[in-house]
């Protein structure tokens, strides 16, 4: 440990740079109040001895004003006084002391006292460790919660909440809210061909396409059910609507993934359904979903690897 020893007299100074020598620490040296918060500053000690009498700042002054400057740090600090008063005890503890020796100190006194120092400190900085890990672990949990884990795209529950939101928002600021359902055509057929593993593969490669294609901040791409993902698209009409929606379209007919099971092509495509809640229309998420879903089964209905547009109402 960083040892910082302040004390006016340069025999005391000396006396107990030794003793720290001799424990195996590193002792910094001050002579006064002023010089112990510069050392403190600039060396970062793990543990001060601190003498109460000294000319300029005392020891209480100093203790207070290293506690400022540890912050959310713990720095054990150990007063070393001459006199044994009960008074000067409790006054030093309440300035922010940990403990209080009187002088003259031996080496195995105070080598004991450092050690229940580094004790403590070391619990300290467990702990702190500890409510780190804590702290990350909720993030990755409240992460995971809204995260679906196959695509890592938003999964069902955040994009219930974002389209609830963002209808809500598009009936206070007039803009129309779109919504757009895909779904991967034949995959079962996929599935039984190639295998799931390889299924679990094309869907996430099929949501690469559609994270890319959604561009704009509050447009959100989810994992709607097992095969089927949704696009929300705020402030957005319905040929906007429909235009991003070719272009996911063609994402996923270009990246060309093998599909021998298909009637619909030769590689994996999607077939869409798109619907807009026009502003000021109240309507709901279930119905929104619904003409999306109808579009959806139309695009199958009419030769797959199409996007239809749901007319409103
Ligand atoms: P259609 O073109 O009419 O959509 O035909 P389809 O075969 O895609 O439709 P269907 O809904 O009958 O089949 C969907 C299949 O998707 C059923 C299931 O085996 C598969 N599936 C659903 N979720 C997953 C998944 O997480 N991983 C894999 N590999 N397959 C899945
Ligand atoms: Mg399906
Ligand atoms: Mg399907």
């Amino acid at each position: 440990m960083k040892i910082l020893i302040v004390d006016d007299s340069r025999t005391i100074r000396a006396a107990l740079e030794g003793m720290v020598t001799r424990l195996g620490h590193a002792p910094i040296s001050a002579g006064s109040g002023g010089e112990a918060i510069e050392r403190f500053v600039h060396e970062r000690p793990d543990l001060a001895l601190l003498d109460v009498t000294m000319p300029d700042l005392d020891g209480y002054a100093v203790a207070r004003k290293l506690r400022d400057l540890s912050g959310g740090d713990w720095l054990p600090i150990i007063f070393l006084s001459a006199s044994d008063e009960d008074q000067d005890l409790d006054r030093a503890i309440t300035a922010g002391g940990d403990d209080y020796l009187v002088k003259p100190v031996s080496q195995v006194v105070l080598g004991a006292k450092i050690r229940a120092m580094q004790r403590i400190d070391a619990m300290h900085r467990n702990l702190a460790r500890l409510s780190a890990d804590l702290e990350a672990a909720n993030q990755a949990l409240a992460r995971l919660s809204r995260e679906d884990g196959l695509t890592r795209l938003a999964n069902r529950r955040r994009f219930d909440e974002h389209l609830a939101v963002e209808l809500m928002r598009s009936a206070r600021t007039g803009q129309p809210l779109s919504l757009a359902l895909c779904d991967v055509d034949h995959f079962k057929g996929y599935n039984d061909r190639y295998g799931h593993a390889q299924g679990d593969e094309c869907l996430r490669q099929v949501a690469q396409v559609l994270r890319r294609e959604c561009r704009r901040p509050t447009d959100l791409a989810a994992r709607y059910g097992g095969e089927e993902f949704a696009l929300v698209l705020p402030d957005t009409p319905l040929w906007g609507a429909a235009e991003v929606a070719e272009r996911v379209r063609r994402g996923v007919h270009a990246q060309a993934i093998p599909h021998a099971a298909s009637s619909a092509a030769q590689v994996v495509t999607l077939s869409m359904g798109v619907a807009c809640a026009e502003p000021r229309s109240q309507t709901t998420a279930e119905r929104l979903i619904e003409w999306a879903d109808k579009a959806l089964y139309r695009a199958k209905e009419t030769g797959r690897n199409r996007i239809v547009a749901a007319s409103s109402g």
